[in-house]
């Protein structure tokens, strides 16, 4: 995809087409903002023109304060190897990579974070050779927030002083799991989060058979997300909300142990879904996804009794359950609704931290049935 078709991210941009003009582009980049707003898009677009032989002017749509920048023409034999992921100048570097590693008791490990053994083969080792045909070599390395301490400290002296014309660029949606030292030797730029219309349009336009209702709840379920939108659609997201909905409105005393253990259920079989996508997780951090999700759908309805109580309708995500939203907003007070939401990010906390999957949950959609009826909630302090 050439850079002026990535749409929503003016500063990017603007800081590297600045850069390029200056000749002053960073050898080390982080690019830092949420999964799927086209971090990654940009980094092999940018590759695509330093590789390029000709570059071209392009006009960016949409922009307000820029309309002509630098890209890759899209037709020379760089441009295209760019294009078909074939261009031996551009190493793409995930953890799963380790798979391919040349020792064989190395190549048997599970690819949960980015380690030391992946950063030094394909990282620190490939930059010191000269490009293979290109002008320049790319590194991307993704989920660099995922990359382990001693794996960012191996690092170090390449980002300090790549050997020859290299770039390194860090994809990045977290830089609290950064180094300082790490941080200290990369130019970060933000990217922004995708308008709600965008991601909308985009969705319907890739899927012309999506319900207009469920591509409007799509996009705002997303968060400004592209990635998020197309996975939640491709997972049907939407019907497991409508599904948990329907249980919050009939949350009780007399109801919530059967809820908590339909949740269970139903995030053992979204557990399936998870694991297509990330081999390398066991069955209980698949199931633990799986309810991490189902929590943050709660604290979604939640929050939008409570725009509904502040009288802000514009802020709705489940916008298409006004009725039910309104019948639920009668029963609670802003304080019970902030308590519910609370309650759900500590429980997501807990989790995170390998909590006990039953009874975090058990508690909860006790505490939500309190809050729900109305009821201070035992643990929600
Ligand atoms: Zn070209």
């Amino acid at each position: 995809m050439p850079l002026a078709d990535i749409h929503h991210q003016n500063h990017a941009h603007r800081q590297v087409q600045r850069a390029i003009s200056q000749g002053r582009l960073a050898h080390a980049y982080i690019f830092h903002g949420p999964d799927g707003v086209g971090k990654e898009m940009f980094a092999r677009a940018l590759a695509q023109l330093l590789l390029c032989d000709k570059a071209v002017e392009a006009t960016l749509e949409l922009s307000t304060d820029m309309k002509t920048i630098q890209q890759g023409c899209g037709k020379c034999q760089e441009c295209v190897a760019v294009t078909n992921n074939t261009h031996p100048d551009i190493h793409s570097i995930y953890r799963q990579l380790i798979r391919e590693h040349p020792d064989s008791a190395l190549r048997k490990r599970k690819a949960l974070e980015l380690g030391v053994d992946v950063i030094r083969h394909f990282i620190v080792d490939k930059a010191s050779f000269t490009p293979l045909r290109g002008k320049i070599k790319i590194f991307i390395i993704r989920e660099a927030d995922r990359i382990t301490v001693a794996a960012q400290n191996a690092l170090l002296k390449t980002l300090e002083e790549p050997p020859g014309a290299t770039l390194i660029i860090l994809l990045a949606t977290d830089l609290s799991r950064l180094l300082p030292t790490t941080l200290s030797r990369c130019q970060v730029l933000p990217f922004n989060p995708l308008p709600d219309e965008f991601v909308r349009q985009t969705l319907s336009e890739s899927q012309p058979d999506l319900l207009p209702e469920r591509a409007n709840w799509y996009a705002r379920i997303a968060g400004g997300s592209m990635g998020i939108a197309t996975i939640a659609c491709a997972d049907n997201h939407y019907d497991i909300n409508m599904k948990l909905i329907e249980q919050l409105v009939s949350l009780n005393a007399q109801t919530s142990s059967g809820i908590s253990r339909a949740w269970i259920e139903e995030s053992k079989s979204m557990s399936s879904l998870f694991r297509q996508r990330d081999p390398d997780i066991s069955d209980s951090e698949a199931t633990r996804r799986g309810l991490l999700l189902l929590i943050k759908l709660s604290a979604t309805w939640y929050s939008d009794i409570l725009h509904l109580l502040a009288n802000d309708e514009a802020g709705l995500i489940n916008a298409h359950q006004k009725k039910l939203l309104q019948k639920a907003s009668q029963r609670m007070s802003c304080d019970y609704a902030i308590g519910a939401i609370r309650r759900c990010s500590l429980t997501e906390y807990h989790l995170q931290r390998n909590a006990n999957t039953q009874l975090s949950i058990e508690t909860l959609v006790n505490d939500l049935a309190r809050l729900s009826t109305g009821k201070q909630a035992i643990s929600a302090a």
